[in-house]
């Protein structure tokens, strides 16, 4: 079972006509966001011309938030495709991390214990919206 397709809805910031954005249950950082298509894709190249609008609007507006509210140095935008380049669930979903100069991306483990998000750390990401 998808475990985008079937979300813990305490993650879930806001939701469009066709995505979701939502805090990481597994954090890369204190500020890491993802946006997925509320349909199950794989792809970037699986979504409608509908659905890519959406999300980049999503993104967009998640950016502009982060930027305006956290005021980090910097932010990433990135999806992984394939296993090799560490996409673990098979929904397509872009991350959205802040980022400063101190910090380190974590959370990229591949087997064993990850870390979940803190309940501070989600307060935190759904002040933004
Ligand atoms: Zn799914």
């Amino acid at each position: 079972m998808c475990i985008f397709c079937n979300l813990n809805k305490d993650l879930i910031l806001l939701e469009s006509k066709y995505s979701v954005l939502l805090a990481n249950y597994f954090p890369l950082s204190d500020f890491n966001m993802m946006v997925i298509p509320k349909r199950h894709v794989y792809s970037i190249t699986d979504l409608s011309v509908e659905e890519s609008t959406d999300i980049m609007g999503i993104i967009t507006m998640a950016v502009n938030n982060i930027k305006t509210l956290v005021k980090p140095e910097g932010i990433n935008v990135f999806l992984n495709e394939g296993e090799i380049a560490g996409q673990t669930v098979p929904h397509l979903h872009f991350h959205i991390v802040a980022r400063n100069s101190n910090d380190v991306l974590e959370n990229f483990k591949r087997n064993g214990e990850k870390d979940l998000i803190t309940t501070d750390q989600l307060k935190l990401i759904k002040s933004l919206f």
